[in-house]
């Protein structure tokens, strides 16, 4: 199976990094060793100073599909779960400096801890979700997917055009304003509406 990670989909987001709005959908992919699960703990690594959080839903792919339209891409998917897409701030700023992929900053053993994944069926509207994460017992982020800048339906329809999306793949839709960094010691608590699916802490 494959990550596939969108960035920049939320405009505040974008902005707090000063980087520009996309015209299209952006992504890089994470291998399956990214994964933390079982609420596990994350260890700091020692090649960051600078680990900062995102928080984002996570789309659980359920059929094999190429060139998915968008119309259709609901199809493709009946689960969602939340997870933390970890970042080495200071890493990613020399790749993106120096032009190079970003990988080393993104795609680390345990950079994707991921929640259980809960049916689709319990959601009236995908593009009507709130999330958030605390961080300590305080609200760090806080959104909800119609905020997206490309709804899910359309990141399908994207990343399906350039590779085959597989079952049990899974897609990290991107991250609204207020990512930050984390230290050790840290507790992490991630909702979807108001049901807690993810709880870990950093060592
Ligand atoms: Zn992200």
């Amino acid at each position: 199976m494959k990550i596939i990670a969108i960035g920049r989909n939320y405009i505040d987001h974008a902005k707090e990094l000063n980087n520009p709005v996309p015209k299209e959908p952006i992504f890089f992919l994470m291998p399956d060793s990214a994964l933390l699960r079982n609420n596990q703990p994350f260890f700091y690594p020692d090649f960051s100073n600078d680990i900062h959080f995102e928080v984002e839903i996570v789309v659980r792919i359920s059929r094999l599909g190429k060139n998915v339209a968008s119309k259709f891409a609901h199809r493709y998917y009946n689960e969602i779960g939340i997870g933390i897409d970890f970042t080495a701030r200071d890493l990613q700023q020399k790749c993106k400096e120096k032009g190079l992929p970003w990988e080393i900053s993104k795609s680390f053993d345990g950079a994707a801890p991921i929640s259980n994944f809960i049916s689709l069926d319990k959601f009236d509207d995908i593009n009507n979700i709130n999330f958030r994460l605390e961080i300590n017992g305080e609200v760090v982020q806080k959104a909800n997917t119609s905020e997206m800048i490309f709804k899910v339906d359309e990141l399908i329809e994207h990343v399906s055009k350039f590779m085959t999306i597989k079952i049990g793949d899974l897609m990290f839709t991107g991250t609204p304003s207020g990512v930050g960094p984390v230290k050790k010691g840290d507790r992490l608590i991630a909702y979807i509406e108001d049901e807690k699916l993810l709880d870990f802490v950093i060592k």
